[in-house]
Parts: C-alpha cells; structure tokens; sequence
C-alpha cells in the first residue's frame, strides 16, 4: 500500500517537473533566447538616432493583454518593439532634449542581467557580503566626491524621489517631528523645489508642516539675505524651524541654490540641511563646476540620482545622510525570523537604511560601469553636455530666438520673441509642431509666467549632430508656426 502511495506520488511529480522545467530553459534554449534579445538591443542601438524622440499615440492594448497561453520570444520582441519601443519618449536617445534625460549606459544593462541571473541578494550583508561590500562601495565613492564623512550612511534606491523620501524622514526622527509639534514646525523650502519633497511630506506624515516658501533672486535660486530674519521672526511666534532644503541643479532651470551660504545660515540655527541634487550633483566632478556645488558638504542629508547624473539606465538614486541614528530610526528592525541576519557590523545592512528589506542588487549598475569605464570618459560627458548647452543657446540666438539666462549646468530655456502674436500664443503653437514633429523632444514650463520652451541635455548619445538636427527642426516648426498665424 505505502509502495503504491509512493510510486503515485513519484510519478506525479516527475509528471509537473516535465512542465516546471520549462522555467528554467536549458543551455541551448538559452542560447537561442540570448541570441534573439542580443539582436534586438544591437539593432535598437544602431538604430536609435533614426527614430524620432517623441511618438504620440496609445500602444494597442489588446497585444498586451496577458491571456495565459504562451507565445514564441520572436512574437513578443515584434510587439515590445511596435506597441512600447516605437511609442511616447524615447529616453534611450540623444535626440531627448526634455524633461531630465535618461540615455542609459549599455554596460548598466550588462551589470542588470548579471544581478538577475545571479540573483544576489543585497538586503543584508550575511547573505550576500561581496554584493552589499559593492554597494557600500558605491556609496563610499560618492561620500568622498561630496566631502561626507566615512561613518555617514547612504543607500541606492529606485531613483530620487525615494531617496528624498529616506532622508526627510531621518530629519523627521532627529527632530522628533511629530504629534502637536508638526503643525508648529517649520521647513524653509524654495519654490523650485521637485516635487517629490511634497509627496514625501505627505507619505511621512509631515503634511500639516509649515511650510516657508522662500524668496528667490533673478536666477530662480534662494535669495539668503532675509533667510536668518525669517527663522528668528518664526521662533520669535513660537515656531520650531527645523530643516532647510537647497537643490543643487533644479528641474526648471538647472540652477543651483547658494549652498555654503544655506549651509552656515542651517548650522547657525540648528536646522537639517538638506540638499537635493538629483539632476546636478556628479557635475561636480566638472573641475570649472566645483565652485559651485561649494558647501554641499555642510548637508546632513543628500540626493543624487545615478539613472540621471550618472547617465545610468533608471532605476537607482542615492541618498548619504551624516547621522546613522536617524536613518536607523525609522528603518533598522529585527524580527524573529531574521536571527541568522544579525551579524557584527562589519558593513551597514542596505535594509537597515530603506524601506525595502528584499531588493534589486542596484550596486552593480553603478559599479560594473565605473569599474569598465573608469571616470574619465564620465567627466568628458559633463563637460560635452555643458558645451553643447552653450553651443546650442549660441545657435537659438542666431535664428532670433530669445535665451534664458546663462545657466549653470546644461538646463536652459529659449521663446521666440514674436511682435505681432502675443509671446505666449506663439510660443504654445511652435511646441505644437516641434512635438507633431517629434525628430527631437523639448518639453515646456513656465518662468515668471512666461510660456518658454525647455533644454535639457543629459543623454550620453547627444552630440554635435543632435543639436544640429534640433536647430533645423527648430526652423523648420518657426516656418510652419508663422504660417499658421499667417506672418510669413
Ligand atoms: C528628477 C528629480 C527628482 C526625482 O527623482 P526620480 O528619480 O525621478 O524619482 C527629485 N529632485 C530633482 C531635483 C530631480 O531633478
């Protein structure tokens, strides 16, 4: 009876294990899936400046339903390519000039399917020391770009805004921001500020916060000069001014607050300092930049994001924050199952320092590049974005279009100064037909009211060439838009 149970059972399994199999392809079923991915990034690759940088429409919904059936990897790259690849922005090309470009280092993409096959897991160092040491080291490398201290913290997380989120909620904790305190408490912010901050204040319960909205001067950045006034008049009406946040590289127009000055005014009146520096930070590793990124080493906490600053493909940010206590505050927990974890604390646990215990292994997209690369070719991109904003303002101003004012990184604005047609009107009209257009991407906002058409170059693919194409699309959509209000 127990033989028969038995051999039942052995069969059944052995029955599922013919179909579970197909989970875990062999070597030439593997192969031959490497084979058909590999053609499709090398022919996405060597095509990609071929394609415009902006498609309008919606993908056809139905070739992506999930009906359960399977279908061959051929037939899937076909609809990948046609329903995603071939639709909206296309961060991945040089021609994407809005927004904060995205471009993606290839061998970012090399180091992501190394993590995934070797599925490390780098949560906690006791369970994969070499992977979290890799992360730690990331970190390490960018605590001494910015002149934090060793013993300070970081984590790599999915981008900026979860990184900003991760370090308001230290200051949080340090401060003790909570209960009756939080609607007395005041945090000094620029309107220029990303808009992830607010979200973050919400999520982390600091809704009900005061919220100073500081003044700025005639380049969108802090005006300091009645910051100290305005702390002592908020303590003076029983406030609790508690944190200052700079942004080093703004999303409007690139500009980087007055960081020593912040800094000093911050250490003087026992405020967290923190800076975000999501688009701007590595462009301090531009030698003629350095000056002004002067003081973000005062910071208790900062941002930078790797998929913008370090040309990486999205999906890692990072935060350094100077007071571990505080980090750990919120984040640092052991529970009964996770006994094995604890280990001497040789390296920081990246959970102890995030919300997410189980993640991707986000270090070696950062890591394999730098190590394959070195930082050379990195700090020649800097520079190449920083001159071809300067070379592509020079050419705007010779075909009578209007610049913003110099700016300090490579994010910039430019209108056409249309007489007979309000500004604004015309201006709305033209992005219509350079979107319609679509060959090279801008998005648009607002300074002091005026509608302005935004640059921002970022993408390690965008070269010479690519700004030349934008000035004649450029002329091109100015013909059209003259056109239309019939001033040709
Ligand atoms: C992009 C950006 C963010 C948000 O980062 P994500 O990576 O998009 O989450 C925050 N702050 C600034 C200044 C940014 O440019």
């Amino acid at each position: 009876m127990f033989i028969l149970l038995m051999n039942n059972l052995i069969n059944q399994i052995e029955a599922l294990q013919q179909i579970s199999q197909q989970l875990n392809p062999s070597f030439k079923e593997r192969e031959k899936l490497n084979q058909q991915v590999r053609e499709f990034a090398n022919n996405f690759i060597e095509n990609l400046e071929n394609y415009p940088a902006y498609v309008e429409g919606n993908p056809d919904f139905n070739k992506l339903t999930i009906n359960s059936i399977k279908k061959d990897l051929a037939e899937i790259l076909a609809i990948y390519n046609s329903e995603v690849v071939s639709k909206g922005i296309k961060p991945a090309s040089g021609k994407h000039l809005g927004y904060v470009p995205g471009g993606g280092i290839y061998t970012a993409a090399l180091a992501d399917f190394l993590a995934s096959v070797t599925n490390e897991y780098a949560g906690m160092y006791y369970a994969s020391p070499g992977a979290v040491a890799i992360e730690n080291e990331t970190l390490n490398w960018m605590k001494s770009i910015f002149g934090f201290p060793k013993d300070a913290v970081g984590n790599l997380t999915s981008g900026g805004s979860i990184a900003n989120l991760i370090a308001l909620t230290a200051a949080r904790d340090k401060h003790k921001i909570k209960n009756e305190k939080i609607p007395k408490s005041v945090l000094y912010l620029s309107p220029q500020a990303h808009h992830c901050i607010h979200k973050a204040l919400r999520i982390i319960g600091l809704e009900d916060l005061k919220i100073s909205i500081l003044e700025l001067d005639e380049l969108s950045k802090i005006d300091t000069s009645k910051l100290t006034d305005k702390i002592e008049e908020d303590i003076a009406n029983g406030l609790n001014p508690f944190m200052v946040i700079a942004t080093a590289g703004t999303t409007d127009t690139g500009a980087i607050d007055p960081l020593s000055a912040i800094g000093k005014i911050a250490k003087e009146n026992n405020l967290w300092y923190h800076i975000d520096g999501a688009y701007g930070g590595f462009f301090m590793l531009v030698e003629s930049k350095k000056q002004l990124f002067k003081g973000i080493e005062l910071a208790d906490s900062l941002v930078v994001d790797p998929h913008k600053g370090l040309f990486l493909p999205y999906g890692i940010g990072a935060v350094l924050i100077k007071d571990k206590e505080a980090v750990f505050h919120s984040h640092h927990y052991t529970a009964d199952y996770m006994q094995d974890a604890i280990s001497a604390d040789l390296q920081i646990n990246p959970s102890d320092v995030s919300p997410e215990l189980t993640k991707h292994f986000r270090g070696l997209r950062m890591w394999l590049p730098l190590q394959i690369h070195g930082l050379k070719p990195f700090i020649a991109s800097f520079e190449e974005k920083i001159l071809l904003t300067e070379y592509f303002r020079n050419k705007l101003t010779e075909i009578g279009f209007k610049v913003g004012p110099q700016p300090d990184l490579t994010i910039s604005y430019f209108w056409y100064p249309s007489a007979k047609i309000d500004e604004n009107t015309f201006n709305k009209k033209l992005v219509e037909f350079i979107h319609e257009n679509g060959d090279v991407f801008f998005s648009t906002t607002k300074i002091n009211g005026k509608f302005v058409i935004r640059m921002a170059i970022l993408s390690i693919r965008t070269k010479k060439a690519t700004i030349d194409t934008a000035i004649e699309m450029i002329q091109k959509c100015l013909t059209q838009t003259k056109e239309a209000f019939s001033i040709l």
